[in-house]
């Protein structure tokens, strides 16, 4: 008979000793707003109700919400794993600031775990919560008495989540501070849209060409359609909202001044290389100016001045030194140097020393430090006071107008134009007629000679295939018009 009943209490033990998943854990404050869910009665119904009411108190006074389960078994599952899912699962603590705690006790495993939400984790960092258990619960459990070891040290966990100097920390609603920071991404992203949207629409109107810039007689430095969106529009976006994750101004503030600047720096490292390709091309004043066009002090400059100060120095060394800039052999890819006026003169034919002589055109005489293999390079000087020789071609033909007879308002006048080559000394002689005189003051031509030389210069494309190639393809970065024609506005 004794037999039997003992088996009887073994076999309701073991029964009770049931296995809980999270599932299965009863949620005591969604049912009776019970702080404490101990389904196997592991303390007692009084330690029960002291816990409500401490931890009641505790929540109303920092809104700090702490849980304690207690369990028999949760089979084969660790501790940390079940804290975690059972903590994620009700959702200890609120939402906003992750104040929640998960005190939970496996008797089968002998283990009592503290999972602190990410708002506690600095009033309770893990070396207090070790200590706590160590000093104050697991003795006590040790003996036997799990109330008095859950009571020490939930009492120890009040005592510090309720110290007023962490008050502001427990309280701290990050919710607020991440939907800021939401409220932030959001604005940036359509603000962002918006502006690049209109630009785009902008560039659209003409049809992605450098229409603007002829105009200007300065290219931009175009970037492709493709490109132009994925630099500028959508790789911004993701990071944003990338670096809005993380949950830390610092990162997202900084993060995207970085990529910013880069962007910037990447775009004036290409204004540069363009330079460079007009020089190759021989026109040395339109890189000038396309240098100064995109001017690298510009709106830029003030948004992102870190990178200018040393980007500045660098741009006015390599405007300066366009011309002088190192050159690669195209036939061996070394260094090229450039030879000094003396050495030059074995390069050059009579009359390209000429030429250089009147500055109608000015040659640089490149050797290469391999191979010696030279190369010249020539740029024809914006003034065109001379023209190219209808006899020897060299340009060194220049002309000087003599006025045979003035023109008055009713007579017209006459001209004499002498054209002298001075290599070869070819001369020609014209007369030409001058306009009568009229009364109203006759207009200024719309565009000077001098421009209209230059205009002239720049608009031959033929021999610019990269520029012929972005009429094409081009987008913008911008295309740093700070001339007021807003290709910065572009980006
Ligand atoms: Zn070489
Ligand atoms: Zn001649």
């Amino acid at each position: 008979m004794k037999k039997w009943f003992w088996f009887f209490v073994l076999a309701a033990t073991v029964a009770q000793a049931q296995t809980y998943t999270v599932q299965t854990v009863p949620d005591t404050k969604r049912v009776d707003n019970s702080y404490v869910s101990n389904p196997d009665n592991l303390i007692t119904a009084e330690t029960t109700s002291q816990l409500n009411q401490q931890l009641a108190a505790l929540e109303q006074q920092t809104m700090a919400q702490v849980a304690v389960v207690l369990l028999t078994s949760i089979g084969t599952e660790t501790d940390v794993d079940f804290a975690q899912s059972l903590f994620r699962l009700w959702g200890i603590g609120n939402s906003g600031n992750d104040n929640g705690l998960l005190i939970l006790y496996v008797e089968d495993q002998r283990v009592i775990r503290f999972h602190t939400g990410y708002g506690l984790e600095g009033i309770l960092p893990d070396v207090i919560c070790k200590r706590i258990q160590t000093q104050l619960m697991v003795p006590r459990f040790r003996e036997g008495n799990t109330d008095a070891g859950i009571l020490a040290g939930v009492e120890e966990v009040i005592r510090i989540i309720s110290n007023p100097e962490y008050a502001g920390e427990v309280a701290a609603d990050k919710s607020s501070a991440r939907s800021a920071m939401e409220w932030f991404v959001l604005i940036f992203m359509i603000g962002w849209a918006v502006i690049l949207a209109i630009v785009f629409l902008a560039n659209l109107s003409d049809g992605f060409s450098n229409s603007k810039h002829v105009s200007k007689r300065v290219p931009s430095a175009s970037l492709s359609i493709g490109q132009w969106l994925l630099l500028v529009f959508l790789l911004p976006m993701a990071l944003a909202y990338l670096l809005s994750t993380t949950g830390s101004w610092l990162l997202l503030a900084g993060g995207l001044y970085l990529y910013f600047d880069m962007l910037v720096l990447a775009k004036y490292n290409r204004i540069i290389n363009r330079a460079h390709a007009w020089l190759s091309n021989g026109k040395l004043s339109v890189a000038q100016d396309f240098m100064k066009e995109h001017n690298v002090w510009d709106e830029w400059s003030l948004l992102f001045p870190l990178p200018f100060i040393f980007l500045g120095g660098r741009y006015r060394k390599l405007m300066a030194g366009l011309r002088t800039r190192p050159k690669q052999c195209k036939k061996c890819s070394r260094q090229m140097t450039l030879l000094r006026n003396a050495a030059e003169k074995d390069f050059l034919t009579e009359q390209q020393q000429l030429e250089k002589k009147i500055k109608s055109i000015t040659y640089d005489v490149w050797q290469c430090t391999g191979c010696a293999s030279t190369l010249i390079q020539k740029y024809p000087s914006e003034k065109k006071s001379y023209e190219s020789c209808p006899k020897c071609g060299t340009v060194a033909y220049q002309s000087t107008s003599k006025i045979l007879k003035p023109a008055t308002f009713s007579e017209t006048g006459k001209r004499r134009i002498t054209s002298t080559c001075k290599y070869c000394a070819y001369t020609a002689e014209q007369e030409s007629t001058i306009r009568k005189k009229e009364k109203r003051q006759p207009r200024e031509p719309a565009i000077s000679i001098k421009e209209s030389i230059r205009l002239s210069s720049y608009d031959d494309r033929s021999d610019n295939s990269w520029y012929d190639n972005d009429n094409s393809s081009g987008g913008s970065w911008g295309g740093g018009d700070s001339g007021g024609g807003g290709a910065s506005s572009r980006w």
